[in-house]
């Protein structure tokens, strides 16, 4: 085999600035990235192309929660892509089945509908809802109602921002679709107030995560369990960014030990891999559908279910979310020992959790970008929160070196 050498009259690599210049350029202007052009990732850390490293401590918004390039998922990931990739669901495979059960096991629910973006669980789990109003619970046509929460986030389809609370989500992107009720989050009474004979679902996040990692009162979840039962309304939680260990439970749900209708999961799924969602639910509510009813070209592919019963796995085997539980309490801790002049507040679950900065500190970003320097990739929430979200694979001593590194920016910035 020949060997390609470089030739001396060839251009220099890219810099940085040029990878940036080339996005700017060709890319819309739809997302605002920190200066840092990563290339390669290994479990909690990642490498820009000046050879720099970094401790993830956003891991794609939850997504990788088994670390960058997990070799095992990798393993699945290669052997069915040199297999088979794509049927389509008009024939059977033989990956789909495996990958609804060990679904379903984990979740406790006995159904699952295969998607890929989040957006994407999040439509399904909203067409399931009105079609069980329409011919379960016999809300008359057109008119089912959704309730969801003030300062939700559940992507950013046409209908998806209809209910956000967001301007600049909506800004522009009229007319939007009817049928959802805002209330304000960690309110039951609320709740028992919205509900009328045409509710068909309260949909919501257990802990709100784009929100600002809004954790509410403790019982609410129980409480709203209660009222959607005794109102004959579904109770379906948006587990897309919250389920698969993040939290230091499998599904956050779980907390306060309810039983919800149907949950939404995404991100994780394929620990980063590829997009992979799922709407899961109960019976009856998934037996709304019928041949034709509802379908995605890709979802379910033998592909994505190898990749995500591979990810689902290693969150099991590895006890991803015991150490979430175990090494979020003490991050957590360890946050709020820092005596910063600018932190209001350390809240969080697990390892997803948030700093929100006092308004005087002048908004999270340059945080952000002073942690940049020293080696962690953090992301501002809203405009005053920092979210720390590493993958669960971290340990101990990967957190006490972010912890200090974290404490010179608090204290300096
Ligand atoms: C990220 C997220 C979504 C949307 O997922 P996409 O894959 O970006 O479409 C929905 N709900 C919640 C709670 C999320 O965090």
């Amino acid at each position: 085999m020949q060997t390609i050498l470089p030739s001396l009259t060839s251009k220099p690599a890219f810099t940085t600035q040029d990878y940036i210049n080339l996005e700017t350029t060709y890319g819309a202007n739809n997302y605002h990235p920190l200066d840092v052009v990563l290339t390669k990732g290994q479990g909690v850390w990642v490498w820009d192309i000046e050879g720099n490293q970094y401790l993830d401590c956003l891991s794609a918004y939850s997504a990788l929660n088994q670390g960058h390039c997990h070799p095992r998922i990798l393993q699945a990931m290669v052997e069915q892509a040199s297999k088979l990739t794509l049927t389509s669901r008009a024939f059977y495979n033989d990956q789909l089945g495996l990958f609804y059960q060990k679904l379903s096991q984990l979740s406790g629910l006995p159904k699952v509908l295969p998607m890929n973006s989040g957006a994407e669980a999040v439509e399904t789990a909203i067409k399931a809802i009105r079609k069980w109003a329409y011919t379960v619970k016999g809300v008359p046509a057109n008119q089912a109602e959704i309730i969801v929460c003030k300062n939700n986030f559940a992507g950013r389809t046409i209908s998806l921002i209809s209910f956000s609370t967001e301007k600049q989500y909506r800004f522009g992107f009229a007319p939007f679709t009817p049928g959802f009720k805002v209330i304000p989050y960690g309110d039951a009474a609320a709740l028992e107030a919205a509900i009328t004979a045409n509710t068909a679902a309260f949909f919501l996040e257990p802990i709100q995560g784009e929100g600002g990692i809004i954790i509410p009162p403790d019982g609410y979840l129980r409480e709203v369990e209660r009222i959607c039962r005794e109102n004959n309304v579904l109770l379906v939680f948006d587990e897309i960014q919250t389920g698969l260990g993040r939290t230091g439970k499998m599904f956050a749900f779980e907390y306060e030990g309810v039983k919800p209708d149907g949950i939404t999961v995404g991100k994780a799924l394929s620990g980063g891999f590829y997009p992979i969602s799922a709407f899961v639910s109960t019976h009856e509510v998934m037996d709304v559908f019928n041949p034709g009813d509802h379908g995605s070209t890709f979802g379910g592919n033998p592909l994505a279910a190898a990749v995500g019963r591979a990810a689902l796995d290693v969150i099991v085997d590895e006890r991803l979310t015991e150490r979430a539980a175990e090494l979020g309490d003490y991050f957590i801790s360890g946050l709020r020992e820092i005596k910063s002049p600018y932190v209001k507040e350390v809240r969080g679950r697990g390892l997803l959790i948030g700093v929100e900065l006092k308004p005087s500190a002048g908004g999270a970003r340059r945080f952000c970008k002073a942690l940049m320097q020293v080696g962690i990739l953090a992301k501002e929430t809203r405009e005053h929160i920092i979210r720390f979200a590493p993958p669960l694979v971290i340990t101990r001593s990967q957190l006490d070196w972010a912890l200090e590194r974290i404490e010179g920016v608090l204290m300096a910035s």
